[in-house]
């Protein structure tokens, strides 16, 4: 099984280094073929403004939406282009998942933080998270399942073979989401 990781703009490295930490064939998607032959793919951190349009330039966005079989994971600004619905810009998303997210809401003095969250479903009692200028989930249907939640918003969720963080996993050295997407995706495809 190979899972992606799109490489327009955006944190990449972090995300191979993690993929290759949990084992997992790892591919570089720059161009819409590169989409083809693979199970997964992860929309890194980045500026989603920018990654959206370069997504829809090259065809990738286009690609994505015609493929039911293709989990995903984002983070971040990933995240953000998994949304229904952005509530605060005038912004094209993939429109995924069913939740509605504030770009950028954490206000300036708080524009990078770390904080600890517990996810139960992972068994996972501390991870560091890393949030920089981060989203936060202002609504989710029925539909979206609340791994982990911040200050009374959720911060991790899911939705069948889609999965968001609003924090950064990848620039940790704990690979136990990545892992846990990737078993996903052996579980659901
Ligand atoms: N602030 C960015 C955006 O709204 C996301 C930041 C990130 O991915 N770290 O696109």
């Amino acid at each position: 099984m190979k899972v992606g990781v799109l490489a327009l703009q955006g944190d990449v490295s972090e995300h191979v280094d993690i993929l290759r930490k949990v084992g997992v064939d790892c591919k570089i998607v720059k161009k819409r073929e590169d989409l083809r032959e693979l199970k997964g793919l992860i929309i890194p951190g980045g500026e989603s403004t920018t990654l959206i349009k370069l997504m829809e330039k090259t065809g990738i966005y286009d690609e994505i939406l015609s493929r039911e079989d293709l989990g995903i994971f984002g983070t971040c600004a990933g995240a953000i282009l998994l949304a229904k619905e952005i509530l605060n810009y005038d912004q094209n998303s993939l429109g995924l998942m069913e939740i509605k997210v504030e770009r950028n809401a954490y206000g300036r003095q708080r524009e990078s933080f770390e904080a600890y969250i517990k996810i139960p479903k992972l068994n996972i009692e501390k991870f560091r998270g890393v949030f920089i200028r981060a989203p936060i989930i202002r609504d989710i249907s029925d539909k979206v399942e609340v791994l982990a939640e911040y200050e009374g918003n959720p911060v991790l969720v899911q939705q069948d073979i889609y999965l968001a963080s609003t924090f950064h996993p990848e620039l940790t050295n704990d690979e136990r989401i990545h892992r846990y997407f990737v078993e996903m995706l052996k579980e659901k495809l």
